[in-house]
């Protein structure tokens, strides 16, 4: 018997099979009979908010990623978030969370945990003894983000994290801007790791999806939430997101070059007030960045001096940045985060936060980077004419 004969029986044909897996597009599986479905029961071939496998496929690979026994996927970064922290939380629970977390994630955070009786304390992201000096009894979780949106700021991720395991608290943490090939967390202690898989992770802005990556037993209190909750990942978006992982090293090697490029560019011009990027050293953790990041990120911002007006016409000038939120596509977007993700703040949180009508972030994509330099200069040029 040949090889190509014994596979014909059992699947398909080892020669001329596809490359590509191709897409299990179905929200359901038959079985040959009732044994067969209960072994299937709540497996990857059964109903797909319960698992799927093309879905599992993307799950092993974000896994292998972050150095993660187990991956549960999402339709979207915040059924991660939310579906994470509402199996790791219940009433009478306490969770410290920086003050600078994702938009969204601040919402979940500030006012829905606390109407379901989870009281929550908000810490300054730099300073590690404010999280060791907010933890109590009933903490249970400590959530991380690290950089911050939109100013870059760092967690000292050893220090905060040492501090939780001698509380015995889980430590939970959004990835999702530097992304497993510049950071990963679990590898400095962090139990479970969040992605908005929209970003860097599918790589191309043509999909929502999220991930958690933590041990067997975390990610299978969570892949339950997630059958109650709802949160799947559909099959096809689970296959573009797997396509864009094929590439992620390289895309992202080529954003952390580029930004630095366009943050060293910007440093040296006078018109530019400040710039926030973690691999510059005028970044004032500098030094903790490179201790606990392998690269920058493709993400940036900076303050031009003059008002906002000249902000405006200086984002409104560029040709090569889409104006639009989001970032980790290959293509360059910016925003003026006052005006976007931070819009809903008051002043006095927007100053708080450090987000002037100045700031402009920048999410650099694959693009030849003197493009995109030449792109800012005379966008530069035209608003300060
Ligand atoms: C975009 C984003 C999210 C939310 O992800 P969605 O896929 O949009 O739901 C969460 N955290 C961070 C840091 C993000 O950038």
């Amino acid at each position: 018997m040949t090889t190509d004969d014994r596979d014909s029986r059992s699947g398909p044909p080892r020669t001329n099979r596809p490359v590509v897996p191709p897409i299990v597009q179905s929200a359901t599986f038959e079985a040959a009979s009732i044994a067969e479905l209960r072994r299937q029961v709540g497996g990857n071939t059964f109903y797909a908010r319960h698992g799927n496998p093309t879905v599992a496929h993307a799950e092993r690979l974000i896994a292998q990623l972050e150095g993660a026994s187990h991956a549960v996927a999402f339709g979207s970064g915040m059924a991660a978030v939310s579906t994470t922290l509402l199996t790791l939380l219940q009433a009478g629970d306490h969770v410290v969370a920086q003050r600078e977390v994702y938009g969204a994630t601040f919402d979940l955070v500030v006012h829905w945990l606390p109407r379901l009786g989870v009281q929550v304390t908000l810490v300054d992201a730099t300073s590690p003894e404010q999280f060791a000096d907010a933890t109590q009894a009933h903490t249970k979780v400590i959530y991380l983000e690290s950089p911050t949106n939109p100013t870059l700021r760092i967690v000292d991720l050893r220090r905060v994290v040492g501090a939780a395991r001698r509380h015995g608290v889980v430590t939970v943490m959004d990835n999702t801007f530097a992304s497993p090939i510049n950071q990963r967390p679990h590898e400095l202690g962090v139990d479970v790791v969040v992605h908005s898989a929209t970003k860097y992770l599918s790589g191309h802005s043509d999909i929502l999806a999220g991930a958690v990556t933590a041990s067997e037993a975390i990610a299978a209190r969570i892949r339950e939430a997630r059958v109650c909750w709802g949160g799947a990942l559909d099959p096809h978006a689970a296959w573009l997101l797997i396509r864009g992982l094929h590439t992620l090293s390289l895309r992202v090697a080529r954003q952390n070059a580029s930004a630095l490029r366009i943050a060293e560019f910007l440093s040296g011009d006078r018109r530019v007030e400040r710039v926030h990027y973690p691999f510059h050293p005028s970044h004032p953790q500098y030094a903790l960045a490179r201790s606990q990041m392998s690269g920058g990120g493709g993400v940036l911002s900076f303050e031009l001096r003059g008002d906002a007006d000249r902000t405006r016409r200086f984002v409104e000038g560029l040709r090569r940045f889409a104006l639009a939120p989001s970032l980790g596509g290959v293509e360059s977007l910016v925003t003026v985060p006052a005006y976007s993700s931070h819009a809903a703040m008051s002043a006095a949180e927007r100053e708080r936060a450090a987000v002037s009508d100045q700031l402009v972030r920048m999410a650099v994509g694959v693009e030849p980077v003197e493009d995109l330099v030449a792109d800012i200069r005379q966008a530069l040029d035209a608003a300060t004419g």
